[in-house]
């Protein structure tokens, strides 16, 4: 099945997308992502992904895009490139103007959107979890906003694969755990979760937000407050949640062992929970 290419409206192979140097994502990262995944050819919480987009959209005043439009571009393209499990990056910047701080009056936002096959999570790591380092939060103080400038978090993931370690958490100079680079983070003591409130610091992720009302549905007490390094690393079970990590359990953090070094029967329970909300499991 071809991965595919969306611009502006017109579909086509990856290879043919080409955008103007002069787009301001690329020279002042002022755009906006979304990043959709589909599990046996459904794509699983597109409102929720739109829904978050157009709140990302209007936090950097972007004019307004219509839904239909977007819909349209998200649902058209998977479609056509008829991949089962596939990953959908959209993105769409503030336009292509003359180099200038302000906004341009004349752009119009650019639309482009991939469609790929999305690699399986290795199985070591579903098996035995991840291992991780603590990194301070670096990051510019709207986190909630999904932009494109994710320089802090390539840093942060590429100083934890240096450590020989496969993802970074993010811990503000304070000691707040904020995240991951591309994930929220749960921690779970004394019978109940924990995970950080959405405030400006951290992406209201939507799969944090299934799984809180999974767990509310399974009667497992969440609790949406700030918790510091000491009790990350005390924590029975320790896990990172996205689109596609879904739930990845941590065994190992700072080189200090959670969770007994193996995963938590907590995160495996909710992954398989994830996993059937998405219908991972229909046939
Ligand atoms: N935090 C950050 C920094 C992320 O990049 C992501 C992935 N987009 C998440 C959290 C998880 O969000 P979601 O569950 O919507 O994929």
């Amino acid at each position: 099945m071809p991965e595919l290419a969306y611009l502006n409206g017109k579909i086509m192979p990856i290879e043919e997308a080409r955008v103007p140097i002069e787009d301001r994502g690329y020279q002042f990262a002022d755009a906006v992502y979304e990043y959709f995944a589909s599990y046996k050819g459904r794509l699983f919480a597109v409102k929720e992904h739109l829904d978050r987009l157009e709140k990302s959209l209007r936090a950097l005043s972007f004019p307004p895009i219509s839904r239909e439009v977007l819909r349209d571009a998200v649902l058209g393209t998977f479609q056509k490139a008829g991949i089962e499990r596939a990953g959908v990056y959209l993105q769409i910047s503030r336009g292509v103007a003359p180099r200038n701080h302000a906004f341009p009056k004349e752009a119009k936002p650019q639309i482009v959107l991939t469609v790929r096959h999305v690699p399986d999570t290795p199985k070591e790591y579903l098996e035995k979890g991840i291992a991780a380092i603590t990194v301070t939060d670096i990051r510019w103080g709207r986190c909630d906003i999904k932009t494109v400038q994710l320089l802090p978090n390539v840093l942060a993931k590429q100083q934890a694969l240096a450590a020989g370690v496969q993802d970074a958490i993010f811990v503000s100079p304070e000691g707040i755990v904020r995240e991951g680079t591309s994930s929220n983070l749960f921690i779970y003591s004394n019978g109940r979760l924990k995970t950080h409130p959405l405030t400006h610091h951290i992406l209201p992720g939507i799969t944090r937000a299934v799984l809180i009302d999974i767990c509310r549905k399974i009667n497992l007490d969440v609790e949406e407050l700030f918790f510091d390094k000491a009790a990350l690393l005390a924590a029975e079970e320790v896990f990172l949640t996205g689109t596609v990590t879904e739930v990845l359990s941590v065994r190992q953090i700072d080189n200090q062992t959670i969770s007994a070094g193996k995963p938590g029967l907590i995160a495996a329970k909710l992954r398989s929970e994830l996993e059937s909300r998405a219908g991972a499991h229909l046939k």
